[in-house]
Formats: structure tokens, sequence, C-alpha cells
């Protein structure tokens, strides 16, 4: 069932491409495996999948300790400050960053281990009030700011548009977040390479690959719904 639902999303992506004259292979796919247990994971890295995505660190951590064989993890979730320690030297990339704070802790703790920390700026491109992620207006500001730490790698932008009913909907947000993608890249900013695009989840990865997605974020259209009360 995992395998097939892998494979699904997969000619969904092929399709997508196809209908925005894109190349599949300039689009990865991150299947999002929060709440799911270690051996669907385990499963998936049979079919070559490499690429998983937690929200929660002690989550991502436990999977990171039992896991058979290498993956590339992504921190896709919320990340408070005095928690970047634990995983800062697991993943590959944090999709999350939405404040100079957040950054200047994560500067400290790749400093200590001497790595390159790669990070998105989470923007908030629908400005709505329950979502994490800045303003639009905030980004160049907040980017500049950012790009002045040495051991972090600014490698592009992150949203999670709202929860529709036609996916159709999400379409402009976007195009939106692709147009200030293009922007950034312009500018040539040290340290700041606008190299990944990461938007698009279950209900609307295909729309946000057609407008320009280098990255989707897909849970449940592989592993099934989530049960959050268990
Ligand atoms: C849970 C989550 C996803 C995956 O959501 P699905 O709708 O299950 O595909 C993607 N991105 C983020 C930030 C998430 O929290």
């Amino acid at each position: 069932m995992l395998k097939e639902n892998l494979e699904q999303v997969k000619r969904n992506i092929e399709a997508a491409c196809r209908r925005s004259g894109r190349n599949p292979e300039d689009i990865t796919l991150v299947a999002v495996s929060k709440m799911k247990p270690l051996q669907d994971i385990e499963t998936l890295l049979e079919t070559g999948q490499l690429d998983y995505g937690e929200n929660y660190v002690q989550e991502l951590c436990d999977k990171y300790e039992h896991i058979s064989s290498p993956v590339r993890w992504h921190m896709i979730g919320h990340l408070q400050t005095n928690k970047v320690k634990y995983i800062i030297d697991k993943v590959v990339l944090i999709h999350s960053v939405d404040s100079v704070h957040l950054a200047k802790q994560i500067e400290k703790e790749a400093a200590k281990r001497n790595l390159m920390a790669q990070i998105l700026i989470q923007v908030n491109i629908a400005e709505e009030d329950t979502k994490f992620g800045i303003g639009e207006d905030e980004v160049f500001r907040m980017i500049h700011e950012i790009s002045r730490f040495p051991h972090i790698h600014i490698k592009g932008l992150m949203t999670s548009a709202p929860f529709v009913e036609n996916p159709e909907e999400n379409r402009c947000y976007f195009k939106k977040l692709h147009e200030l993608f293009v922007d950034i890249g312009r500018k040539n900013i040290d340290n700041v390479s606008m190299e990944i695009l990461s938007m698009g989840m279950t209900n609307d990865y295909e729309i946000a690959i057609e407008e320009g997605a280098t990255m989707v974020r897909v849970g449940t259209g592989i592993f099934g719904e989530r049960h959050y009360n268990k």
C-alpha cells in the first residue's frame, strides 16, 4: 500500500512537470513521516526514497537513533530555540526558520560543531493568523540579517498554503512566493542561494509544482491519515 501510494505521488509529480514544461528530476519529494511508525520509513527506504520530513524534535531524534540505514531528515515543523541542539547535526535542511532569534541559535550550535547549517526561510505567504512564518514584507530584511551568520547557508524559501477545498485557490500564493524567490535570487547576496522552493502538501503539491516548487512535502498522500489522539 505505502509503496503504491509513493508510486502514485511520483506519477502525479511527473504529470505536473509535463503540464508545466519542467523536469521531474528538479523536484525533490519529501515524505512527511510525522506520527507514522519507523517501519513505514523502512518500507519506503527499500524503494530508494531517501528524504523524510518530521515536525517534532523528540520524534525525529527517536527515529534517527533507530533507523537501520541513513536517511535525509528534514525538520519541517516549528522549531524552538532550546531544541536546536538536538537536531542540528541530524538534519540536511531546516525548513522552518522564521526569526533572527532562531537563526542566531542555529548559528551558535552549528559553529560549535563546525558545520554549515542549511536552512529555508518560512514565509506566511497567505498571512494567516494561525500559521508560523514571516510576512512577505519582512523577508528581505531577515535574509540580509541571517546572511551574516557564517555557519548558515540560506538555500531558499518554504511555505504552507492555507487548507482549502479546491487547491486551485492556492495557486496565487504559490505564484507569489515563486516571484519572491526569483527576486531574492537575483540580488546575489553572499551566503544566500535561492535553490530550494519548498511548497505543496498532499492537497496542493501538483499546483505548487506547476508554479515553481522544487521541493514538495507529502504526508497523507503517502502514509495515509494521521491520528493525533492515539
Ligand atoms: C504535516 C505537514 C506536511 C504534510 O501534510 P500532508 O497534508 O499530510 O501532506 C507538510 N508540511 C508541513 C510543514 C507539515 O506540518
